[in-house]
């Protein structure tokens, strides 16, 4: 895990002064650590039955895809307002400034599909909320969520209710 965590730079103030913003790029580049990564972030959910992995764009898609793969399971893209052909589905979330969207094709999950979601970073929880809402109107079962990063300070915890199993494999 140390090995991991050294792989992920932290950049003072970006995207914005006081903010320390982890960047996964040196992670993705490294070719052990980036299979480690995935190795880890696999292992809570091995015998698990998921069926679908939902990423959420754009760093979601990237860890979401090989970890469907290593569960063997399919790879469910959920994406910004005005990507995907329609009929879609949609749920907003508020920013710090302003509201933001996620879609998932209308039938992108079948009902009761076992369905994991992923992201890169859990910072307020308002990004995993919104994807966990979508995933339930599509009549999918949420058997839980991962991310390679939890920002403990911001409490995105505390928006994610009921002990469904989220995992975040490195906590700053
Ligand atoms: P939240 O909705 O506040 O939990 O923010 C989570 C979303 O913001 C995720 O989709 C992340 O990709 C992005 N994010 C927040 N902080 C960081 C960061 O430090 N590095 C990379 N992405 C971040």
């Amino acid at each position: 895990m140390q090995q991991i965590q050294s792989l992920i730079r932290a950049v003072p103030d970006f995207p914005k002064p006081g903010v320390v913003f982890r960047d996964i790029t040196p992670l993705l580049a490294d070719a052990g650590g980036f299979a480690r990564c995935i190795d880890a972030l696999a292992e809570p959910w091995q015998g698990s039955g998921v069926q679908a992995v939902c990423g959420i764009e754009s760093r979601g898609f990237i860890f979401g895809a090989a970890l469907a793969q290593k569960l063997h399971a399919g790879f469910v893209p959920l994406r910004k307002p005005n990507k995907l052909p329609p009929p879609v589905v949609s749920v907003d979330y508020q920013l710090e400034y302003g509201v933001d969207q996620l879609q998932a094709r209308n039938d992108a999950l079948r009902p009761g599909e076992r369905t994991l979601i992923v992201d890169d970073v859990l910072a307020t929880g308002g990004t995993l909320a919104a994807a966990r809402a979508l995933v339930e109107q599509l009549g999918a079962r949420l058997v839980g969520a991962s991310v390679v990063i939890e920002l403990a300070a911001l409490q995105g915890r505390s928006r994610w209710p009921d002990g469904t199993p989220l995992h975040g494999l490195l906590r700053y």
